[in-house]
């Protein structure tokens, strides 16, 4: 595959509206006067190599190298390889903080649809999955109805939950119909649906796909960084105007984004980066770009996009005792660590919060993510302890006011958005 081929006469996207250049609940006709038409089949065998040029990450939380995911479900020789595998489109967005997935669904399902075709292609997928909510899945649905080529994908409605999006939950949720994960140590990409090698991307990631198997690697990485190419969807939330779904560059700083949505950055104490499972960057760090390498250094990552805006009169200890507490009510409840630490996490971060000033809540917050972090069969319980230490380490200066008996944000707010 050459890297600039196939699109035809349409000419590639030459701004940073990529995804939704299309417009709003853009139909097939028009998806193909904007992008022009796909041939999967014909893309198929130099797709991984172009995948691989490109430097796309994934974009639904972990960022793992989109070409490494599918490259392990396509090795010729390996056993596996006799073996079909599956690809799945997840557009289950389990982050309270995120709409983008939402948002690509209903504008742009076509640019989705294009992606897993295309990944189908590339792997010699034996099935095609798209694995979304019920508000999403009837565009997804009606898009297919649309195209020939889409008639091969099962859509499975996923359950409107935090952990319904994890990849061995989606891939649980399909076979069985219990959205549930499974062990962390087994891959899905050598035992996944029915044992065969699955590959599990999010729509966005399938989306980028889309479009780099239409315009190539290097029209990919005419924006972005050399390390963080292409475009990102963000979603940006809490105490902004509006919330929004932005589409980025890579590299952008998070200063950046919160003053092309109009927050002044006066006006904000900390930005959680990455959703529940992220971690606070404070005021004085959001000229950090939104990239792995920006926000290594804070012990952060861009995780699904979601940057959720917490203002200078807003608690961050009650913010984040409350997002703990969501989700402690949000885990399984099937290992130990869900069962037992999370809601004590929450309780004794809910001391703090309000006002309970024993000294060594501190110390017994620590200690409980000690105990959790690597003892459950998914990420959970490990994303949970991180956004707690996250709030001990960030806000430090607020938890020694608490435990004096004030709170150091009691100025009332000038303008609020609940996102
Ligand atoms: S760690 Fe928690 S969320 Fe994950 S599988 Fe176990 S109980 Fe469920």
């Amino acid at each position: 595959m050459s890297g600039t081929a196939v699109a035809g006469a349409v000419r590639p996207p030459g701004g940073l509206n990529r995804l939704f250049l299309a417009g709003q609940d853009a139909d097939y006709r028009t998806h193909l006067a904007t992008f022009g038409a796909m041939a999967p089949s014909s893309l198929a065998p130099g797709l991984v190599d172009e995948l691989a040029r490109s430097g796309l990450s994934g974009r639904g939380g972990a960022g793992f190298p989109v070409a490494r995911k599918v490259g392990a479900v396509t090795r010729p020789g390996d056993r596996l390889w006799a073996r079909s595998p599956v690809v799945i489109a997840n557009g289950a967005e389990g982050e309270p903080r995120s709409i983008k997935d939402s948002t690509l669904l209903r504008h742009a399902p076509h640019l989705v649809i294009d992606g897993l075709l295309a990944a189908g292609a590339a792997v010699g997928a034996s099935k095609l999955y798209l694995y979304a909510p019920a508000g999403s899945i009837d565009y997804a649905r009606a898009a297919a109805r649309e195209r020939k080529d889409a008639r091969s994908i099962a859509f499975v409605e996923a359950k409107d939950s935090f952990i319904s999006g994890e990849a061995s939950a989606v891939v649980n949720a399909i076979e069985n119909g219990i959205a549930l994960p499974t062990d962390r140590i087994v891959r899905l990409t050598t035992t996944g649906l029915r044992r065969l090698p699955t590959l599990v991307h999010n729509v966005e990631t399938l989306a980028q796909v889309g479009l780099i198997a239409r315009f190539g690697a290097a029209w990919f990485r005419s924006l972005g960084s050399e390390r963080d190419p292409g475009t990102r969807l963000v979603t940006v939330s809490g105490f902004v105007p509006q919330e929004r779904v932005m589409e980025v560059a890579g590299h952008t700083s998070i200063a950046d984004i919160l003053e092309s949505c109009g927050v002044s950055l006066d006006s904000v104490a900390a930005v959680l980066v990455g959703g529940y499972h992220g971690a606070w960057i404070a005021r004085a760090n959001l000229s950090a770009n939104l990239s792995a390498g920006g926000l290594a250094p804070l012990g952060a990552r861009p995780g699904a996009g979601i940057l959720y805006v917490l203002g200078r009169h807003e608690c961050p200890l009650v913010a984040s005792a409350s997002i703990v507490h969501y989700l402690a009510g949000e885990s399984a409840k099937q290992c130990g660590p869900c069962l037992f630490g999370l809601p004590e996490m929450a309780s004794i971060l809910e001391r703090l919060a309000t006002g309970d000033r024993e000294r060594g809540l501190r110390r017994q917050l620590e200690a409980l993510t000690e105990s959790v972090i690597g003892r459950g069969s998914c990420h959970h319980p490990d994303g949970t302890a991180g956004l707690v230490l996250s709030t001990l380490s960030v806000f430090a200066a607020d938890v020694d006011a608490h435990l004096t008996g004030r709170c150091l944000r009691a100025a009332q707010p000038s303008r609020r958005s609940d996102g």
